[in-house]
């Protein structure tokens, strides 16, 4: 008979009837929670013809990660039957729970890959989902494969390409996203203009002709390829992409003034990185009050995150001459300060003016 527990995981897992759970364990120290289900059924399905068959027996025990349950990592535990089939001989069955060959359950990459597609590095998807890269990399792979088995004749009219880094930033993937249906349609290794016709050459030349948009990052060789490919795609530049820039250029004036207040003694910027990545309106009280403090010194940091915070309005334009008297205004303002790091960006969103009204479809 089965006990409270059992029962209970037995109806938040929704397995077949033929699947059973045998014990729950609760591993206090190693924070952990085992499930270990047992087979109950008399015949199963042979993987590769799909007939039914009898068991043969039951391959060594298994392991698959599952969602966490509360802060517990939540695994289950399984032998798999093998079955003993006329045509294809002794074969592993597949399970309900995951992928051949997968120590991830299916809910478990379906997190993990909307999980990546918020983090910007693999390393951070990896951080929260405590795997290492690799790990994270294979489950994105896999998330692939299955996503091109069933997209073949799917229409994709808005798509993102976007950049990852893994490893500190010195290497990089280049992945392919259908932004409508939130899913990875594949990804390339490198971030060059080879390896982005490559992407593009994934799709189907019907499903090419099929795509209105393409919101990409400011990365040359992803624009030069989507020129040559989607010649009739609109390019959009997004605010996200743009925030990036924005960020990086206000950390960047920020590492060069605090390593010269430092020389001279001065420590007021040391250790403030995330105060100046954060939105006002994020801020706690203390937060605010110390961030307060910061712009009250006058640093040329001050007046970069001034400038970068700024650009924020002009998201909330929605008529074209309003937003372009913004867009000069801050270009101008961007200007006076003579802050390098800023004038940079400045330059490239005037470059791809164009692209960004196109996002906000002004
Ligand atoms: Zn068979």
């Amino acid at each position: 008979m089965q006990s409270l527990t059992t029962t209970h995981y037995q109806q938040l897992l929704a397995l077949p009837t033929t699947w059973k759970v045998e014990d729950v364990l609760l591993l206090m120290l190693g924070k952990q929670i085992e499930i270990h289900l047992e087979y109950t059924g008399k015949k199963v399905d042979c993987p590769d013809c799909g007939k039914s068959s009898s068991i043969y027996d039951k391959a060594p025990e298994q392991r698959w990660r599952y969602l966490d349950t509360m802060q517990y990592e939540t695994i289950l535990i399984a032998r798999v039957p093998r079955c003993d089939c006329k045509q294809c001989g002794v074969k592993t069955v597949k399970v309900p729970w995951a992928d051949r060959h997968s120590r991830y359950t299916l809910m478990f990459e379906g997190f993990a890959v909307a999980l990546l597609q918020h983090c910007s590095s693999i390393q951070a998807a990896s951080k929260l989902l405590k795997l290492n890269w690799h790990a994270t990399n294979e489950i994105m792979n896999r998330a692939v494969k299955r996503g091109l088995s069933r997209r073949n004749t799917d229409a994709v009219e808005h798509i993102g390409i976007d950049e990852k880094s893994f490893r500190a930033g010195h290497r990089y993937v280049t992945t392919l996203n259908d932004l409508k249906g939130g899913r990875v349609l594949d990804v390339v290794e490198t971030r060059t203009i080879k390896a982005t016709v490559r992407l593009l050459n994934s799709l189907k030349k019907s499903q090419r002709k099929q795509i209105k948009s393409v919101s990409l990052d400011m990365w040359k060789p992803f624009k030069s390829a989507v020129n040559r490919l989607l010649p009739k795609a609109d390019i959009v530049h997004d605010r996200f992409h743009i925030s990036k820039y924005l960020n990086e250029a206000v950390d960047t004036v920020r590492r060069h003034e605090s390593s010269q207040l430092n020389k001279a003694g001065d420590s007021t910027l040391t250790g403030s990185r995330f105060v100046w990545l954060r939105n006002p309106e994020n801020m706690t009280k203390k937060q605010r009050k110390n961030f307060n403090q910061l712009m009250a010194c006058e640093l040329k940091t001050g007046i970069a995150w001034s400038l970068k915070n700024m650009f924020r309005v002009f998201w909330q334009f929605t008529n074209h001459d309003s937003a372009e008297f913004f867009f000069n205004y801050w270009v101008a303002a961007v200007e006076k300060s003579e802050l390098k790091p800023l004038i940079k960006v400045k330059e490239m969103l005037v470059r791809h003016k164009d692209n960004i009204f196109n996002y906000c479809a002004l």
